[in-house]
């Protein structure tokens, strides 16, 4: 077995990233019979119990043959061509699951959903939701709305930033290169090919600035699925980079071709590096014993476990939890705001509905924003 494709097998959660060129047939409408390859793919590795997230370029490719614009294209008109293209984008990928019975959601992030703490919590709850309902989430960036200076740019970095928002351990990108080779192969036939990348130095970035021509339809090249690997690798997140063959896991299944970038560590001790590292808001939230006890035992924070609440602070900013003595007890990103949770403290989950009228998140503390301190 590749070393690849053991990476891809081991992973619990897996981000799949689909590029541009892959989408579209040689009718300019999308590829269904290469999708379904991949869906049924993807299906098979749902099968042992992963969970799959795909992120999706092609919107502008399929929206401006739908429109008929050739040539340059002015933002505006990318971003009108991608609403038309969105559409189709989700019904070829709806369709593509449906023989296998699986249903597909769609998320539109723009970078702000992974860059402000807020958007960030809200998002991975969504696709976390979207997950554990057995749904097959579909991301690509907001394009419409999207302007320039809060854009992600490529797919290929929003991959990597989705891998992280779901604390993914692999994530594939699916091009029209099988790989990253020492110098450009089209100028260099016998370049040497690296199956397996430990380190991303300068020296594998030079090589990644000049071993692809840029995808002609979508953003990336090279040169940014590196910049993606490298966002993954420090996330905790194994990258992999194939060819889009039809039905191209069970390929890299069968040793094709394929370049990994191997993680730094694994993506829940990388999230628990970036809570402990952040800066705290000065807000604190003092708690029982049990829930010392609960939190000690690896649960999360709970409205019926707050005895007090002190300073203001907002749903992702980060708090200091104390026990009973006043003992530093944990640190966390807090899922509300100061205000709404001085209501909650002492409360059952149900009582905290009624009073604050609607249900979001049982937890005040996730378990997994939130680290053990002391
Ligand atoms: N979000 C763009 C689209 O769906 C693609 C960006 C990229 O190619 O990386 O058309």
């Amino acid at each position: 077995m590749s070393a690849a494709w053991a990476a891809v097998e081991q992973a619990r959660r897996i981000v799949v990233k689909v590029g541009s060129s892959l989408i579209i047939a040689e009718d300019g409408a999308p590829d269904s019979a290469w999708l379904e390859s991949l869906a049924a793919d993807i299906h098979a590795l749902r099968g042992g119990g992963r969970q799959v997230v795909v992120v999706s370029s092609g919107a502008v490719a399929i929206g401006r043959r739908a429109l008929g614009r050739r040539g340059a294209l002015r933002l505006d008109q990318k971003q009108a061509a991608s609403a038309v293209g969105q559409a189709r984008l989700i019904d070829a990928w709806a369709r593509a699951f449906a023989p296998f019975g699986v249903t597909v959601g769609q998320a539109l992030l723009t970078l702000d959903d992974t860059r402000r703490r807020r958007r960030y919590l809200n998002a991975r709850a969504t696709l976390n939701a979207l997950l554990e309902e057995g749904v097959a989430p579909i991301v690509n960036e907001n394009d419409t709305v999207a302007t320039s200076e809060i854009r992600y740019g490529d797919n290929d970095r929003l991959a990597a930033h989705a891998a992280e928002l779901v604390t993914a351990e692999a994530l594939v990108i699916l091009s029209d290169v099988d790989g990253l080779y020492a110098a450009d192969p089209a100028a260099h036939p016998d370049a040497e090919f690296l199956a397996e990348v430990d380190d991303i130095d300068a020296s594998i970035e030079a090589m990644a600035g000049g071993a692809s021509k840029p995808d002609g339809d979508g953003a990336g090249g090279m040169a940014t699925k590196v910049a993606a690997a490298k966002i993954a690798r420090v996330a905790g997140c194994a990258t992999v980079i194939a060819k889009g063959v039809a039905s191209p896991l069970s390929r890299l299944k069968e040793n094709a071709r394929a370049t990994l970038f191997r993680a730094d560590g694994k993506p829940e001790a990388a999230r628990k590096t970036w809570i402990r590292n952040l800066q705290g808001s000065g807000g604190e939230i003092r708690i029982d014993a049990g829930a010392v006890a609960a939190l000690k035992s690896g649960a999360s924070l709970l409205p019926v476990g707050v005895a007090a609440v002190d300073g203001g602070f907002q749903l992702g900013d980060v708090v200091v939890v104390r026990g009973p003595a006043g003992e530093a007890v944990a640190k966390g990103l807090a899922s509300f705001d100061a205000s709404d949770l001085r209501l909650m403290a002492g409360r059952s989950s149900e009582e905290v509905a009624r009073i604050l009228g609607y249900r979001r998140r049982d937890a005040v503390i996730d378990r997994d924003d939130l680290v053990l301190i002391g």
